[in-house]
């Protein structure tokens, strides 16, 4: 995630505190300069963080001696919510509909942000909730944006109106000069908008050109949609890896459009992502959403005390378990509990589980969101999804009988198995093994001890 660096600065500044009973001021100034470097370097804006650690200082300082809490707790409680505040917890709000349909979505922000991804995610997402969105090609600027919000479109599912082609390229970066006809943009969203009441659909969502820069032809461009259509929402997707400029971007689109959200997208990168954090509290708008990746799912809704607790590396359990209702049967789930606990637990139901796991996205993004997972980092990047697809290969190649009773495969049936997964022999036995170690684990758990091993208690 954009924050890694971010987190390991953070949780290394408060290591020093936790051996210490008593805080003194100059622990607590300390601890607040290694915060303070730790903000610069990951590039959050400077009068955030002058204001961020005068804040946590203030309430540091004057902390309460608390029951529940220890000092160096408390000291993350405080920067806890401070972050929090920071990523736009005053104006935190969800997406705002039209009381009367369509609901209409407008998409600004520079060339590459990741505006026209984003449409096809958003489409995805509200037409998972329910809603008939329409995806509408506004962007007649950059080359080929109207093909790729097409493809976008398809891949989700979600219609797309592109009555003009747009600038197309064989392959080039080049960028239209400013000014050059390529359709009108503002009568393609105005008649969207007519197309959207005839046909009933009720969120239109509209992807305008941007460029590599800030522009006045550009911000004016955004303007003249935003006048003829008058969105609902206005959202300004902000790549998560500019860095610095991304504040200077955001005042500037701020002041332009006047947009009404944020979305901070490629939040999967590895840059310094920090001056997205500054956004919010820059512009005072609220972050709606977050971009994770290039898929169609790699998307969330933004909410900062979750971000919040990731960068603290407390984990976002609650995302975590929503993404898992999305996508768990429950019945299903039930089911298997319960063959689990008679020790009836099977390879085929584990395949089972293992494809509805792989549903919720790659498991490195699934592993982030447990508490105290960033110190394992290591081992998570190392982590290698082909390992599982050669676990699922495997379990695919036996026959029922073989899955529901692993026992009975001996020698040639392993033999058969590896041959017919594309895998060695001993590769089989591996999986076989740690099947047979995992069962053995659940039996015990499940006949009366409690906690899972390794896990010490509480303190
Ligand atoms: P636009 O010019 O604003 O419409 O930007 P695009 O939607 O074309 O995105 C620019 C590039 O960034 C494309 O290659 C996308 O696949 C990629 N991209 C968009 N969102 C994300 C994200 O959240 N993570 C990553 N890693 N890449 C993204």
């Amino acid at each position: 995630m954009a924050f890694n660096s971010l987190t390991d600065r953070l949780s290394n500044a408060f290591k020093n505190l936790r051996s210490k009973g008593k805080l003194t001021d100059a622990d607590i100034d300390g601890t607040i300069r290694e915060i303070r470097r730790a903000l610069l370097d990951a590039d959050v804006a400077l009068d955030v963080v002058r204001s961020f650690t005068s804040r946590v200082r203030e309430r540091a300082l004057g902390a309460e001696v608390s029951d529940a809490l220890n000092p160096a707790q408390q000291v993350v409680k405080i920067v806890n919510d401070e972050l929090t505040e920071i990523l736009g917890a005053g104006v935190d709000r969800p997406l705002n509909f039209a009381k009367n349909p369509p609901t209409i979505i407008m998409l600004a922000g520079l060339q590459g942000a990741g505006k026209t991804t984003l449409a096809g995610k958003l489409g995805y997402w509200l037409k998972d909730a329910g809603h008939t969105p329409l995806l509408v090609a506004a962007d007649l600027q950059r080359p080929n944006a109207v093909t790729q919000l097409q493809v976008v479109g398809e891949r989700a599912g979600v219609p797309v109106y592109a009555p003009e082609k747009g600038v197309q390229s064989d392959g080039g970066d080049e960028v239209s000069a400013p000014g050059e006809t390529t359709g009108d943009p503002v009568k393609v969203a105005r008649d969207s908008i007519k197309l959207a009441k005839d046909k009933l659909y009720d969120t239109v969502i509209i992807d305008t050109a941007g460029r590599l820069g800030v522009d006045d032809v550009l911000m004016k461009q955004a303007r003249d949609i935003r006048d003829a259509v008058q969105p609902n929402e206005i959202l300004f997707v902000i790549d998560a890896m500019i860095g610095q400029d991304a504040v200077k971007t955001a005042k500037a689109f701020d002041e332009g459009v006047d947009f009404t959200g944020v979305v901070l997208s490629k939040l999967d990168g590895d840059a310094r992502g920090g001056a997205a954090l500054s956004v919010a509290s820059v512009t005072g708008k609220p972050i709606l959403f977050a971009s994770t990746g290039e898929g169609l799912k790699d998307f969330e809704v933004f909410h900062p005390d979750r971000m919040a607790s990731r960068i603290l590396d407390m984990g976002d359990i609650l995302t975590l378990i929503e993404q898992a209702q999305k996508q768990f049967d429950e019945e299903q789930a039930r089911a298997a509990a319960a063959k689990l606990s008679e020790g009836e637990f099977g390879l085929d139901d584990f395949l089972e589980q293992l494809q509805q796991v792989r549903q919720l996205g790659p498991m490195k993004n699934l592993l982030g969101m447990i508490p105290g997972m960033a110190q394992h980092r290591k081992e998570l990047e190392a982590f290698d999804e082909k390992e599982v697809d050669r676990t699922e290969a495997i379990i695919r190649s036996m026959t029922p009988e073989e899955r529901r009773n692993p026992k009975i495969i001996d020698g040639s049936r392993r033999a058969r198995i590896a041959y017919g997964s594309g895998n060695t022999v001993s590769a089989v036995n591996g999986l076989l093994q740690r099947f047979e170690q995992a069962a053995k684990m659940m039996k015990r758990m499940s006949s009366g001890q409690r906690g899972f091993p390794g896990m010490g208690g509480p303190g």
